[in-house]
């Protein structure tokens, strides 16, 4: 206990040395949703509306040095972890009674904090996992080994183990088998043949060594180590889906009996796995990619026991090296952040210690949050904006002059079925069963890992319990689950400048109004429209009606496949089609609602805008961002997000509100002809 006192008084002195953020006293800082300082109104318009929106706020907002991009979001991301980590410095430095909640979180922060135990302990943070690895004495005993090995990573060594609502009854919960077992980000970077591609195979490769000699080995033989990972790697790889393949929900249900499994991979002893792992007993599970397990069966075979050694050790290491000592945290972040995705430094270590909190006990460190930024009259607000714009998606069903009676009914029913979860769940998890130390990081990872793991694969079995959220309190982020057909928005990102009580109702529903709008659109967009009312994947339109929806569809695949990202990469239009379709059909839904809630006000405008231009810079402004280049090349791989730019402008060329507000002429960049306009919803 002395020696964290001592951690945490010398992190307090810093921070009150280094300026009036004390985090002793927090606040979360104001900024306004709609600020006219961040536009740069030199830019027309009706030429770039993103710059002109945002043109400011990219001047005053450069990137930080330990950030891979920066955005609206970001920074209030950014602003809530300084928050939070007032929360947890009291909760860490508490002395006496303690509650549960303070305890918990005070503890993890404090452990994580503790950098000089952190790095003394060194490799032996993990040594009982090498020692397992080591231990192999035939391909028989992998199975048993990666069931405990994995306990820390959620069931990820390999493959991804753990359970999930069975896509044809939703209210039932089944095992499930997912593909994985790889380094780099996605399966394409495994395969493709450009001159990127290969400069970046080569300085995995490179990083993948780095790991084996921080393990011991020497450089010729961790070189050796390092090609035999890749060769296993790429070899699972092109066995792997792509992330397009993966947006197609019926190529990801795959449910089997125990006894199939076993056929499909029988190199691998599954019952002793699910044993091992503590899996409640049950009878059928679903493979998401049986083109991967059979891979895995044939690697199995195949490789030599030494291979399969040295593939495990990487993996254990390299998951686990944020968490290990200084070296193994550098090579993580010099390859991962820093030359994968461009960050010029790595965070400070209270930050990451406050991001590892919220990660493993989110819903502990998310009752202190909302307990001091998220009020009844916050929830009330947030809900009436819900509920008008869920009547504006009702009109808009109603009015769509392509779709038949047969199927408006059907998409009626299942906008009825959404439930709407807002700020906080009813019920808050139950962390008590893990055993938590101020002392020990690492053993406080893998017990909140294996905690998740066993909550998971508990559930099957198990009826669904509606009230659970996938995501903390604290997160600036919000989503829909098509299998719950639930939308989520957690009281991070109700909070100025991205949902702003203070500001009048042009921006918020241009903002909030429209990420509103966004998640419940993910419910009819082209892969959750394939999910019904009830969660389930049961296809509940006519013929006609599906195939002039897909035609609707691909207007906005083309229209986003003709966008540069970065360079040479052009966005993948299928990969991003579901955000892209809910960008637009949330911000029609949010200036539907919008105008009902004020149709009755005389607006005036405000800041030299009109109210319609209100809304509109609104929308612009919620991503404000600046990106780096590296980065956006990883994410026009993996990120079913399109970059910000093409968020805002890819959608109000779609909206003729738009071009009405702002008096745009054809012929100008953000002006489509009528018929080149997308229609979706
Ligand atoms: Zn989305």
């Amino acid at each position: 206990m002395k020696r964290l006192f001592a951690c945490f008084a010398f992190v307090v002195l810093m921070s009150v040395a280094s300026f009036a953020q004390s985090p002793s006293a927090p606040v979360l800082p104001y900024s306004p949703s709609l600020d006219v300082t961040s536009m740069n109104k030199t830019v027309d318009p009706c030429v770039d509306f993103y710059t002109y929106s945002c043109g400011g706020w990219q001047k005053k907002n450069p990137i930080p040095p330990d950030q891979t991009s920066w955005s609206v979001y970001a920074k209030l991301y950014q602003d809530n972890l300084m928050f939070l980590r007032g929360i947890l410095e009291e909760a860490a430095a508490a002395k006496g009674q303690r509650n549960q909640v303070t305890q918990e979180i005070g503890d993890f922060y404090a452990a994580c904090m503790n950098e000089s135990a952190v790095n003394q302990r060194g490799l032996a943070a993990i040594q009982p996992q090498l020692d397992a690895i080591a231990a192999l004495n035939s391909v028989h005993d992998i199975a048993p080994m990666t069931a405990k090995v994995t306990l820390p990573f959620g069931g990820t060594l390999l493959f991804q183990a753990g359970s999930t609502q069975d896509p044809d009854n939703s209210e039932q919960v089944i095992a499930d088998l997912d593909q994985g077992g790889l380094g780099l980000p996605d399966r394409d970077y495994y395969t493709k043949d450009d001159a990127k591609s290969k400069e970046i195979r080569e300085k995995y490769v490179q990083h993948v060594q780095k790991v084996f000699e921080l393990l011991g080995d020497k450089p010729d033989a961790a070189k050796k180590n390092a090609d035999t990972v890749m060769r296993m790697e790429t070899t699972l790889a092109k066995a792997s889906w792509t992330r397009v393949e993966q947006r197609n929900p019926y190529n990801l249900k795959n449910k089997m009996k125990m006894g199939e499994l076993e056929q499909l991979a029988p190199n691998f002893e599954w019952a002793t796995y699910y044993r091992e792992a503590r899996y409640p007993q049950f009878e059928i599970v679903n493979v998401e990619s049986p083109k991967f397990y059979k891979q895995v069966n044939e690697s199995l075979a195949k490789e030599s026991l030494d291979n399969w050694k040295t593939y495990f050790r990487f993996h254990v290491a390299d998951s686990y090296s944020q968490f290990l000592s200084q070296p193994f945290v550098d090579e993580n972040f010099s390859f991962y952040r820093a030359y994968l995705r461009g960050a010029k430094e790595q965070q400070p270590r209270w930050r990451r210690c406050v991001q590892y909190t919220d990660y493993n006990l989110g819903e502990a460190l998310g009752q202190a949050y909302v307990n001091k930024v998220f009020s009844p009259e916050l929830k009330a607000d947030a809900l009436d904006m819900v509920d008008r714009i869920e009547e504006a998606m009702r009109e808009r069903i109603g009015q769509l002059d392509w779709m038949s009676e047969v199927t408006k009914k059907q998409a009626l029913v299942k906008l009825a079925g959404i439930r709407n979860k807002i700020g906080y769940p009813d019920k808050w998890r139950d962390y008590s069963s893990i055993k938590l130390t101020p002392d020990d990081f690492a053993g406080n990872i893998e017990r909140a890992g294996a905690f998740e793991l066993h909550r998971q694969i508990n559930k099957i079995g198990q009826p669904v319990d509606h009230s659970e959220w996938d995501i903390s309190a604290a997160t600036v982020d919000a989503y829909y689950n098509p299998q719950m057909n639930d939308i989520n928005f957690p009281a991070g990102v109700l909070q100025p400048p991205v949902y702003d009580r203070k500001m009048d109702d042009a921006p918020n529903y241009g903002d909030t109004g429209g990420t509103i709008g966004h998640e419940l659109t993910h419910g009819f967009d082209d892969e959750g429209s394939q999910f019904d009312a009830k969660g389930n994947l049961k296809d509940w339109w006519t013929k006609e009606d599906r195939e002039k929806f897909d035609a609707r569809t691909k207007c906005v695949d083309d229209q986003y496949s003709s966008y540069i990202s970065v360079t040479d990469v052009h966005l993948n239009g299928k990969l991003t089609l579901g955000e892209n379709v809910a960008d637009l059909g949330g911000e029609i839904l949010a200036y539907m609602a919008w105008q009902t809630k004020t149709k009755d006000f005389h607006l005036q405008p405000i800041d030299g805008l009109t109210p319609e231009q209100r809304f509109f810079v609104g929308f612009a402004q919620w991503d404000c961002s600046n990106e780096r280049p590296d980065d956006l090349r990883v994410r026009a791989a993996t990120d079913p997000h399109s970059p910000a730019k093409y968020r805002i402008n890819g959608v109000v060329v779609n909206m003729p509100e738009f071009t009405k507000a702002f008096g745009c002429k054809a012929g100008q960049p953000m002006v489509r002809l009528p018929d080149q306009i997308c229609k979706v919803w």
